[in-house]
């Protein structure tokens, strides 16, 4: 592997995913023979993390002997993880045709924020009935931390920071089901956001957020629920379903990313 390769390689992971203890499946197994080499979940994470963080494309091919020379596995943990990361619904496999990014269509995205609809209104308002269950600090650090990446302009954490303000408060609501549904749910809008958001900024509408961690430490249930339906409405108004897939040239840049 060229170093050049070993650089490409690298742009795969995000600081999430050096964090996550997978820095050897970023190319430094192949720098450092010593380093263990990554794991399935090493793997998976990884993948994930890209494409949250819009490195890897909806529709964009994950070919299997790509991924295997650039994390330095076999192809049999690859398909492993690209199997965890179809389950989830952020991968398809086809027979045939390999792996690729899914494109969730419009018709899906509508599913998932009917779903979304009927879930988190009554997460914000378990929460608000708890006033937070002491968690409102670190709901409150969040907050900072998507206001910083709006104000510079760091789309990508943005969309990712905002996906994780609504699993944040699906775990702080107590319910491991509907952590687990919503953790599905909002990798599919993220994917939805990458393919049909003009910008990222439209991802959660500023000051909502905010809105509802008001709601939720004023205790006031009614006004949390009722502020987390119209915030799902916004989201999902502020997609243009006209949006096409993305343009070839397009995935073939993003290609050099995996290979
Ligand atoms: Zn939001």
């Amino acid at each position: 592997m060229t170093v050049i390769e070993k650089r490409k390689l690298c742009a795969i992971g995000s600081p999430n995913c050096m964090q996550s203890g997978s820095a050897g499946a970023l190319g430094l197994t192949a720098a450092s023979p010593a380093a263990t080499p990554p794991t399935e979940g090493d793997i998976y994470t990884c993948i994930f993390t890209a494409l949250l963080s819009r490195r890897l494309q909806p529709g964009m091919r994950l070919g299997e002997d790509e991924l295997a020379t650039a994390f330095g596995v076999s192809r049999t943990k690859i398909r492993s993880a690209l199997a965890r990361l179809a389950q989830d619904g952020v991968v398809e496999l086809r027979r045939n045709q390999g792996a690729s990014v899914a494109q969730p269509s419009e018709e899906l995205t509508r599913h998932v924020f009917a779903l979304r609809s009927l879930v988190e209104p009554s997460v914000a308002r378990d929460l608000a009935g708890q006033r937070g269950r002491g968690s409102l600090a670190a709901l409150r650090r969040h907050l900072r931390l998507e206001n910083d990446a709006r104000k510079a302009g760091r789309d990508a954490d943005l969309v990712r920071l905002t996906g994780a303000f609504h699993l944040m408060l699906a775990e702080k609501a107590g319910n491991p089901l509907v952590v687990r549904l919503l953790r599905e749910l909002e990798a599919m809008t993220c994917l939805a956001i990458l393919r049909f958001a003009p910008t990222a900024v439209a991802a959660c509408p500023h000051n909502e957020h905010a809105a509802l961690v008001g709601a939720i430490a004023a205790g006031d249930q009614d006004q949390a629920a009722l502020l987390m339906r119209d915030h799902l409405d916004h989201v999902l108004s502020g997609l243009d379903f006209r949006i096409g897939p993305p343009s070839l040239s397009a995935a073939l840049d993003l290609a050099l990313v995996v290979t």
